[in-house]
């Protein structure tokens, strides 16, 4: 029998219990889900940064650490971490954050705001939607959620720039990659979307100089992570009416201070890092599947790599 620790929010427990056990038992694996054991008996650790275990060290014994979060920023630098650690990629978590990009997306393409807000009894019948087709998209990532958000963008007729560390081909989305790749990118951009881990590399892509590639007027949209974010050069470029509005998800401090200039600007909405979440019905079946192929002897999927910090 093997022992599975469940590390989260307590929360948490009541929503995979059941639904993990079962995804335990559907793979074939004969396993004690537990949230209390000897660290030595323990072989999987379910881990979430905010939960119970924060020293890794005395599990000694355990094959793989299988994060329920897609980033890992928390983590990664855990000197205490020597075991294999593998990061969550949920289909639901993608759907979900597909559907919060196209949405705010959409929002800001159409200017939807201008007639919520505007109800004011004035029939302005001249302005009419632009297209998809003439609103140049850049997404900065092209990962599992970067890939999902810029095919589901260049289904509703976007084109999309997609911008990587390696060189990719994706059907449907002009692939960048490299310092080059970034200012090509970024040149003329109207809507620019952030889902790039959290690294020191990845720390201010979208500085004062990024910021004024991109096409006057332009959308910016993070629910990757705060620091991708130079946010005197955000504020900076709000003002200027360079970047015309953010949508923000992320922020170097969570919960966003409510004295944080961000609140109150005018062109800027903040949501609380509600973008996407991992779902444990569908993470409960990821989370099995991997511990039964480490199991069958292969290599865990979604393995970090450590030195790259994702
Ligand atoms: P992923 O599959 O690891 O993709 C990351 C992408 O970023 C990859 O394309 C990678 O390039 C690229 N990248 C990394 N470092 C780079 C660099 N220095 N220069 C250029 N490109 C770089 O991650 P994911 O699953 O798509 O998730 C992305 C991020 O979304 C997560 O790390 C997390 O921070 C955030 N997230 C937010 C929420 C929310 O609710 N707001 C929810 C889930 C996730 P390669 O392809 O070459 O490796």
């Amino acid at each position: 029998m093997i022992t599975v620790l469940f590390s989260a929010r307590p929360e948490l427990w009541d929503d995979y219990r059941d639904l993990l056990t079962e995804a335990l038992a559907a793979e074939g694996l004969d396993a004690r889900l537990t949230r209390e054991s000897d660290p030595a008996e323990v072989d999987y650790i379910v881990f979430a940064p905010n939960g119970p275990v924060t020293d890794l060290a005395p599990y000694v014994n355990t094959k793989l650490v299988m994060g329920l979060w897609a980033g890992v920023e928390q983590i990664v630098d855990n000197e205490t971490l020597t075991q294999p650690l593998a990061r969550m990629v949920d289909p639901a978590l993608t759907q979900g954050m597909v559907e919060w990009v196209t949405g705010h997306t959409m929002r800001h393409h159409l200017d939807l705001d201008a007639h919520v807000k505007g109800q004011d009894g004035v029939w302005r019948n001249m302005d009419y939607p632009p297209l998809a087709q003439d609103r140049p998209v850049t997404i900065l990532g092209l990962g599992e959620l970067g890939t999902a958000c810029g095919q589901a963008l260049a289904g509703l007729g976007f084109p999309v720039t997609g911008w990587s560390r390696s060189q990719k081909s994706v059907e449907g989305i002009r692939c960048l990659s490299g310092e080059d790749g970034l200012v090509a990118a970024l040149t003329q951009a109207q809507i620019v979307i952030l889902l790039l881990p959290q690294t020191p590399q990845t720390e201010n892509t979208l500085d004062a100089d990024a910021l004024a590639l991109l096409a006057p007027g332009a959308f910016v949209i993070n629910p990757g992570r705060g620091p991708l974010i130079d946010d005197a050069g955000l504020l900076a470029a709000l003002d200027s009416g360079q970047v015309a509005a953010a949508t923000l998800d992320v922020f170097r401090e969570e919960p966003l201070p409510a004295d944080d200039p961000y609140w109150a600007h005018p062109k800027v909405t903040v949501t609380p890092h509600i973008a996407s979440t991992t779902r444990a019905k569908t993470a409960s079946t990821v989370v099995a599947q991997n511990i039964a192929r480490v199991e069958a002897g292969k290599t865990a999927l979604h393995l970090v790599d450590r030195r790259a910090g994702y």
